[in-house]
């Protein structure tokens, strides 16, 4: 791996080759610059791109990226800057390569049960416009403005994995563009492939590091006739948690099994002024469950009620009018704004087997009070992904790195590992080597240098220093 010496700056000449690359109104060198500085990490410090370059299509980012491997010069894969670790920050400077000018849906095959979009559609967009057609896809994390480019490349998760899987179990075929400038294709619209590597799921979840995705074929299914909400409090988390196997022990497959603390809704009933029910227990379950009518959900509905009451449930609530269920799902989706607002000091994702969730929070919970921090924890119950929010002032910062060590320690000493859906990106590359050994990360390193020799592109992430 270079280190950070080792780059050249852009000079004036080769942002003159640039701008005639892309267009000159489609590069940024002085003002707007800052917008690309940051993402939805909490990174205190933000590092400033030299160009920000806006390609249209696959050429051309295969120009500019022929242009800064000859002249080694980092260049930073962009969507749309939600990323939750920094992933998309340069921090050796150089060309941040916004992917915002792809943006147009290519196809939605009603045959196929596929869909083709540039890089660049936010995940709102292409979900509406399937929808339109008939179909359906079913990727659901946080935030629907990222980009279906962005998505890809950390490989995001959300609320409905637990029946469908995250975006790699969803993504059929990518086009990418290679640091050297070579545009390939990978998998296609069929659902079967052992013909040699694998090189989708490769690129899936590595984060800009080994290519730039410019387009991305998905696989779509029929729309679910019935969409409902079970709301369920208990009076411990490990209650809670004790009911997420025996509920699929009894062939019941929710979407999503959310988990989350008192404390965090009474925090996003404070910041969004809308009335949470049933508040007043300790822990939180949120099913999500898809069925053929109401009147199957509502069999659905009594079977996961008698397993729950029967393991320590203190009520069920079922949202009665297409509002209160959005309220809840809305609450839900208003965690992260909550945390910011509320004095935020990092995003945690660990995950860990699902029936050591309660164990590992405990775990926590004893971490931050050794540290003097107050941690929230939520999450994604059904897939063992945990969420944790330290919550502080500037005062706790120097403590953060301690604090994480320990608890990324802990989730892997339970068999987890360091996250779920986020990424590494920037924030959270200097913890690989407590979950991968240095031949793995040896192993990683040899496949980044086949992909990208030069270290171009987006250098300084995943990797320890
Ligand atoms: C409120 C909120 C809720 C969220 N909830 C969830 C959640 O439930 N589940 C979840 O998984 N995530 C969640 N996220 C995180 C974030 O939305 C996802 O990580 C998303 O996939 C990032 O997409 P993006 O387009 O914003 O990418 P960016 O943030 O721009 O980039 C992320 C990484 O991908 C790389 N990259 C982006 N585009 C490309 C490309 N075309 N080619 C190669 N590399 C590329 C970047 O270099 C960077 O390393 C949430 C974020 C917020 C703010």
């Amino acid at each position: 791996m270079n280190n950070p010496s080792s780059y050249n700056k852009l000079t004036p000449d080769l942002i003159a080759r640039l701008a005639e690359i892309v267009g000159p109104k489609n590069i940024l060198v002085d003002e707007g610059k800052e917008n690309y500085a940051r993402d939805e990490s909490p990174l205190a410090t933000t590092a400033m791109p030299e160009a920000v370059v806006k390609p249209q299509d696959a050429r051309q980012i295969a120009a500019v990226l022929k242009l800064a491997d000859r002249n080694l010069i980092p260049v930073t894969p962009r969507g749309a800057g939600t990323g939750l670790t920094a992933g998309s920050l340069p921090v050796l400077g150089g060309i941040t390569l916004s992917l915002e000018r792809l943006n147009k849906i290519l196809e939605i095959d009603l045959a196929n049960f596929s869909a083709t979009a540039e890089a660049g559609v936010t995940l709102n967009d292409l979900c509406q416009a399937i929808e339109e057609k008939g179909l359906y896809f079913p990727l659901y994390p946080g935030e629907k403005s990222a980009f279906i480019g962005g998505n890809a490349a950390t490989n995001a998760g959300g609320m409905r994995a637990v029946k469908y899987g995250v975006t790699r179990n969803l993504v059929l075929g990518l086009e990418v563009v290679l640091p050297s400038g070579d545009i390939i294709r990978t998998g296609g619209k069929y659902f079967k492939c052992s013909t040699a590597y694998d090189l989708t799921q490769l690129i899936v979840g590595s984060e800009g590091t080994l290519a730039v995705i410019t387009e991305v074929t998905v696989k779509l299914i029929s729309p679910p006739p019935n969409r409902e909400i079970l709301f369920i409090p208990f009076n411990s988390l490990s209650e809670a948690i004790g009911c997420v196997p025996a509920i699929l022990r009894e062939g019941i497959l929710p979407v999503g099994i959310e988990f989350m603390e008192e404390g965090i809704l009474r925090m996003v009933e404070q910041f969004t002024g809308k009335e949470i029910p049933m508040l007043g227990y300790c822990a939180y379950l949120m099913l999500i469950l898809e069925s053929e009518s109401y009147d199957d959900f509502c069999k659905l509905a009594e079977r996961i009620s008698g397993i729950c009451l029967k393991l320590g449930a203190a009520d069920i609530f079922v949202p009665n009018s297409e509002s209160a269920k959005r309220n809840l799902l809305e609450a839900r989706e208003k965690f992260q704004p909550t945390f910011k607002h509320n004095g935020m000091l990092e995003t945690i994702d660990a995950v860990v087997p699902r029936s050591r969730i309660a164990d590992f929070v405990q775990k926590v919970k004893e971490i931050g009070q050794k540290y003097g921090i107050r941690i929230m924890a939520s999450g994604h119950a059904g897939d063992g992904n945990v969420h944790l929010h330290p919550l502080g002032t500037e005062a706790n910062v120097p403590a953060l790195k301690d604090l994480l060590t320990d608890i990324y320690k802990a989730a892997i000493e339970m068999g987890g590992t360091l996250s779920g859906e986020h990424g590494l990106g920037f924030d959270k590359k200097k913890y690989l080597p407590l979950a991968a050994s240095p031949e793995k990360i040896e192993l990683m390193k040899r496949i980044k240098r086949a992909f990208d020799p030069h270290n171009i592109l987006n250098p300084g992430k995943v990797f320890p220093d």
